[in-house]
């Protein structure tokens, strides 16, 4: 019968589909063994303030050091964490983790404002407002200190949903950023319906900026439009000076990129923001004034 013309048919791959399925199946166990101890790490890439000319925030990263493979970027494994549902235990320790670091820079007296990134499964759940919460009151965290990235997608999914979590969050006094902007939908309905602070310009935009005149009149239309509506906007992906001064024209509050400061670990972090005169990007900026 069919099945069984159907079984010969793929019995040549048998073995290397065994090995694959094997293999991912090796990878899923040891992601969900790192899940339940928090065996992350979060890597903090410093965003460049254009008014301010210095680095008065970090988007948190998260990194897997895999036992055997090294150090795993996010897209080697969340979207395996995605489908096995592992999403809202790993954004659980990156939200502890980060409120942790959050609560070190302050009492230093070098307070720090971090942005952390949120998977729309996690922000859904019904524990997602009191996660962040219990973690702001165990370390006594200044809410305005911690910032949270999603996308256009949670509108997407449940929009009445997704404008709850996000006001109950921003009434907590966390602030809230949109990550990717210009590269989906795009709903511009969507930025006055959700209380949101930052707009962040997707790299793939800023690839283009000054290679292409459509790619300027979109960018400018975005911040125009952002300044308008109160939004600050964030520049992601930059990595040339040519970039920054004209995003600086275009009125861009804050610039992300390799250029300014590439994501780095915790320590790097601290001895970048510690020291006063690093706190100033290496590259010549002068024209960007
Ligand atoms: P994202 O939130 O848009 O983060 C910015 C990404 O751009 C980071 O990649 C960063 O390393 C990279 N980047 C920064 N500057 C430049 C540049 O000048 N040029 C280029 N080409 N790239 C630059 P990364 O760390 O690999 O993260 C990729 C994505 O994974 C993030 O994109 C975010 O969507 C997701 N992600 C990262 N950490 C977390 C997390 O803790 N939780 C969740 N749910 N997602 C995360
Ligand atoms: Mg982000
Ligand atoms: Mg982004
Ligand atoms: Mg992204």
């Amino acid at each position: 019968n069919a099945k069984h013309s159907g079984r010969g048919r793929f019995a040549l791959f048998d073995a290397s589909l065994d090995e694959e399925a094997r293999a991912s199946a090796v990878l899923e166990q040891e992601l969900r063994d790192a899940a339940s101890r928090g065996n992350f790490e979060l890597y903090y890439q410093p965003l460049y303030d254009l008014r301010t000319r210095s680095f008065d925030m970090a988007e948190a990263l998260i990194r897997w050091p895999h036992p055997s493979r090294g150090l795993l970027l996010p897209r080697h494994f969340m979207h395996l964490a995605d489908r096995t549902g592992m999403v809202p235990t790993i954004g659980e320790w990156v939200i502890g983790e980060a409120v942790m670091r959050i609560a070190e820079f302050e009492r230093s007296g070098q307070p720090l404002q971090v942005s952390i990134n949120i998977s729309p499964t996690h922000l859904e759940r019904i524990d997602f407002i009191s996660t962040v919460k219990s973690a702001l009151t165990r370390w006594s965290v200044p809410p305005h200190l911690l910032q949270i990235e999603v996308t256009e997608e949670v509108a997407l999914r449940d929009p009445e949903l997704a404008a709850d979590r996000l006001r109950r969050l921003s009434d907590l006094g966390v602030t809230i950023a949109i990550d990717d902007f210009g590269t989906g939908y795009s709903n511009l309905a969507l930025l006055t319906a959700l209380p949101i602070s930052r707009l962040k310009i997707d790299k793939a935009l800023l690839k283009d900026l000054t290679v292409k005149p459509e790619a300027r009149v979109l960018v400018q239309t975005i911040i125009s439009m952002a300044n308008s509506l109160g939004l600050h906007t964030v520049a992601e992906g930059v990595e040339t000076e040519a970039q920054i001064d004209l995003l600086s024209a275009m009125g861009c509050d804050l610039v992300q990129g390799f250029l300014t400061a590439r994501p780095m670990k915790l320590k790097h972090l601290r001895e970048m923001i510690g020291d006063s005169t690093r706190r100033r990007p290496r590259v010549n900026l002068t024209s960007a004034a």
